[in-house]
C-alpha cells in the first residue's frame, strides 16, 4: 500500500466515495483511486489497527522465546448472512478458534476480501463492521490485509481469508497425536446449530427464529480449561463435518478406536427436527463454537466442571471414551448394540463455512 496513514484525514473524511457508485466495482481492485477511497473510508475505520496504519507490505511483529501457533481458512458460507452471524463473524472466529485449538492465546489476524463486482457496498460495510467487532471483542487486530475484485459472476458476492497467530504458552501440547487409550472425550455443548442455521435459511425451512449458529471466540473457554487440567491431551473445533469428522480424523492420527455413546450427544430439538426433514445427521453438521476435548480419564471430572462454569461451556457433557484398537469409530447405540460410524461419501453439505 503506497498511500500515507493520516488519521485526521480519515477522521473526517473530505473525499466520500462518489454519489452513484453503491456498488463494488472493478475500479475498486485497480490499487489507487477508488480503491484506496474503499480502504480509506470503508475497511479502515472498521478494521483499522496500529499494526495497519504502518501501511507496510506486510505486518512486523515483537516476538517473545516460545512457540507460535499460525493457521488460515477460507470462507465462501452461503448466505452471507445466517441466523446468529455472518460471514465476517464467523471467519474471525473461526481464526481464533483455531488457534485455541492449539493452546495459542492470539496475537493478530490478516483479513483477505475477494469481492465481486456489483456487490452493495452496504453490504460490504456490514460485513466489514461485523469482522471488526468480533476481532475487537476478542481483543485481537487484524495486522495485515488484501482486496481484491472479481468480475461479475466471477465470484458470489463475497470470499473471506483470515489468517491468525497467536503464542502458545510452555506446558502446552495438544494435538491428535498425544490422545492415549483410556482418554475421555468431552464437547462442550449441543452439535450441528451452525449447521443447521445456515441450512434453514438456504433451504427456507422456517425454523430460522429457533435455530441460531453457536459462533463464538472459544480462547476464553478454553484457557479455562487449560488452567484446570494443563495436561490436556487434544483439542478440536469440529466445524466442516462436524464432530463426526472430526472424531474419524483424530482415530486416523492417533490409531485408536474412538467410542461414541449415543445416548449422550447433545443435539437441540429444533436441530434434531430440521436434521430429520433434511435426512441429515447432526453428528456430521458443523459447529463454529464448539470444541472437542481429549483428556485421561483421571482429569474428566476436572475438565468436564471447568467447562461447565463458562458461559460458552454449559452445555458440556461427556461424549465418549477412547480405546485401544484399529483406527476407527465405534457407536454404542442406544439399544446396547455396537456399530461403526461411517464417515460420509462426497461433501453433503457445500458452504457452510
Ligand atoms: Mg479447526
Amino acid at each position: 500500500m503506497s498511500h500515507a496513514y493520516d488519521p485526521e484525514r480519515l477522521a473526517s473524511p473530505s473525499c466520500p466515495l462518489p454519489a452513484g457508485s453503491d456498488r463494488v466495482t472493478l475500479s475498486h481492485g485497480a490499487g489507487a483511486g477508488a480503491s484506496a477511497r474503499l480502504f480509506d473510508e470503508l475497511l479502515w475505520p472498521r478494521l483499522g489497527s496500529e499494526l495497519l496504519g504502518a501501511r507496510h507490505d506486510g505486518a512486523v511483529l515483537p516476538v517473545d522465546r516460545g512457540r507460535l501457533a499460525f493457521t488460515t481458512d477460507t470462507f465462501v458460507v452461503s448466505p452471507l448472512f445466517f441466523p446468529g452471524g455472518d460471514i465476517g463473524r464467523l471467519a474471525v472466529h473461526g481464526t481464533l478458534n483455531d488457534l485455541a485449538m492449539c493452546g495459542a492465546r492470539p496475537l493478530a489476524l490478516s483479513c483477505g476480501l475477494v469481492l465481486e463486482e456489483g456487490l452493495p457496498l452496504a453490504t460490504l460495510e456490514r460485513i466489514a463492521d461485523s469482522l471488526g467487532q468480533a476481532a475487537r471483542a476478542a481483543g485481537v487486530p487484524f495486522a495485515t490485509g488484501d482486496t481484491k475484485v472479481v468480475e461479475r459472476g466471477k465470484g458470489d458476492g463475497l470470499f473471506v481469508n483470515t489468517a491468525g497467530i497467536g503464542a502458545v504458552p510452555d506446558g502446552r501440547d495438544l494435538r491428535p497425536a498425544r490422545v492415549q487409550p483410556g482418554d475421555a472425550i468431552l464437547v462442550s455443548g449441543s452439535l450441528g446449530c451452525h449447521g443447521a442455521a445456515v441450512l434453514s435459511v438456504r433451504e427456507d425451512l422456517g425454523f430460522e427464529s429457533e435455530i441460531v449458529s453457536d459462533t463464538e471466540n472459544l480462547t476464553g473457554l478454553v484457557e479455562d480449561l487449560l488452567e484446570a487440567v494443563p495436561g490436556a491431551h487434544c483439542l478440536r473445533d469440529p466445524t466442516r463435518g462436524g464432530v463426526g469428522a472430526a472424531l474419524h480424523e483424530i482415530a486416523a492420527v492417533a490409531g485408536l478406536e474412538i467410542g461414541l455413546d449415543e445416548a449422550a450427544v447433545p443435539v437441540d430439538e429444533p436441530v434434531a427436527a430440521a436434521c430429520e426433514l433434511l435426512g441429515l445427521d447432526p453428528l456430521f453438521l458443523a459447529c463454529e463454537g464448539r470444541a472437542l476435548v481429549f483428556v485421561a480419564e483421571s482429569e474428566a471430572t476436572r475438565a468436564l466442571a471447568a467447562l461447565r462454569a463458562h458461559p460458552l461451556g454449559r452445555g458440556a457433557v461427556r461424549l465418549g471414551q477412547v480405546a485401544a484398537g484399529s483406527a476407527r469409530v465405534v457407536m454404542q447405540t442406544r439399544m446396547g448394540t455396537r456399530r461403526l460410524l461411517p464417515l460420509p461419501a462426497g461433501e453433503p453439505l457445500p458452504r457452510i463455512c
